[in-house]
């Protein structure tokens, strides 16, 4: 109740105070949004401490026909956030916006990307990614809270089993070859992929990454920003870098076969390569390969590992509550062998939450993985062509923990909710 009254307090002084227009603020060099204590000023960065106290990850800007709604993804889910401001509020604020980040404030027809950053207290700033995308209704902005919980996270923090986070750890920081880390969009491959790289992160390596956009900017990493607009493609980067003399070299999105060759090439070299690539899993990432039309024999000498992964719900560990699953039920029946011996107990969240998870019942997200390590009985199924199905089989006889049953393993934990698992398989 409080939160919205500020807000409507400042959204009705922010109307009373720029409806003559931002004209003036125009400059040549990216404002920082605190510049100027302006009513405007406020009521934004009374609008992002909110998202942040609310642990958002993104804020949506929605023009609707009459007026604009702002909607926050909190642990993965859209829950609205405030209705009702007017359209001219909703311009000003827009071209505040382009200002800030340096765009161009005349273009209303085309999307436009940017960022800025926003001190939350001293020696502290929130990175702010910006896009801005015309809809029927007018344009849209999502804001993207970079280093708000979910965005930097050390290999320890990255949810990893420990057999599995020591198969990754040890063929990362040892040897060569092409790590690939697999999932859809707001996976977290990206965290994972900061996370890996900030553990090679020493001075006796040379590491470069090539982003679109650059999330998270991490010291002594050599980050580039491409920029396709003028022609600075990922491909472009990778055919400069390779004259970079470098260790390894962290690529954000596997996404052409000129990229894939570039990236199996520099793996064949001795150098040690990570890339994201967006698929739904690790075994299916060897499929996606080879579809683009690499070779099974340099796919198995070049890649050396596959991270499958999915993010849900993390239970509130202070407010979980444990039940047993019915015998004959759905529950019991995913569960199936896995559960075994053990008399399944389980957790889910409790309604209405506590004060530790602001009364949600949950805190964050967990991931959910599978690793797939390219070596003996995998490379050879896959140089003799087997099928989606067999190889899974293989890799599971291999050693290779499903996703679906690190996700189980998790629920048993109370570390996530066995509906939220049951929805993605
Ligand atoms: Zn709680």
């Amino acid at each position: 109740m409080e939160i919205k009254e500020e807000y409507f307090h400042l959204l009705r002084r922010a109307e009373q105070n720029t409806s003559n227009g931002l004209i003036e603020m125009v400059r040549e060099q990216p404002a920082r949004l605190q510049d100027e204590r302006t009513p405007l000023a406020e009521l934004m960065e009374f609008i992002l401490r909110t998202a942040l106290q609310e642990r958002a990850s993104d804020i949506h800007f929605e023009p609707l026909e009459q007026e604009v709604r702002i909607r926050l993804r909190i642990n993965g889910q859209m829950k609205p956030f405030f209705q009702n401001m007017p359209w001219q509020l909703y311009g000003n604020l827009l071209s505040r916006l382009k200002i800030i980040c340096g765009l161009d404030i005349a273009e209303r027809r085309l999307p436009q990307d940017g960022r800025f950053s926003f001190s939350l207290q001293k020696g502290k700033n929130l990175d702010v990614r910006v896009s801005i995308v015309p809809m029927i209704n007018g344009e849209k902005i999502v804001l993207r809270l970079l280093n708000n919980q979910d965005s930097f996270k050390s290999l320890e923090q990255l949810d990893f089993s420990s057999v599995n986070y020591e198969l990754l750890r040890q063929k990362c920081s040892s040897g060569s070859g092409a790590v690939l880390l697999s999932g859809p969009v707001n996976s977290g491959k990206t965290t994972a992929l900061y996370g890996i790289l900030s553990l090679l992160n020493r001075e006796g390596n040379n590491i470069i990454s090539i982003e679109d956009p650059v999330e998270y900017r991490i010291e002594g990493v050599n980050q580039i920003q491409v920029n396709e607009k003028i022609g600075y493609t990922f491909e472009m980067a990778l055919r400069a870098v390779l004259r970079q003399d470098f260790d390894c070299l962290a690529v954000g999105e596997l996404r052409s076969m000129e990229t894939a060759d570039m990236l199996i090439t520099s793996a064949l070299t001795g150098r040690r390569v990570f890339a994201t690539i967006h698929t739904p899993g690790a075994v299916k990432t060897v499929f996606r390969l080879l579809d683009m039309g690499i070779k099974p024999y340099l796919l198995v000498s070049a890649v050396s590992l596959i991270v499958g992964q999915r993010l849900v719900k993390r239970l509130c560990p202070y407010c979980r509550v444990v039940y047993s699953p019915e015998a004959a039920g759905a529950e019991s029946s995913f569960l199936g062998e896995q559960a075994g011996g053990r008399s399944a107990v389980l957790y889910r969240h409790r309604k209405g939450g506590c004060a530790m998870c602001g009364y949600t019942g949950y805190g964050g997200r967990i991931a959910v993985q599978e690793v797939l390590s390219m070596d003996g009985g995998v490379a050879e199924a896959v140089m003799g062509g087997a099928k989606a199905d067999d190889l899974e089989a293989v890799a599971m006889k291999c050693g290779m923990i499903a996703m679906r049953q690190d996700g189980i393993e998790k629920a048993l934990a109370g570390e996530l909710e066995l509906a939220e698992l049951m929805r993605l398989f």
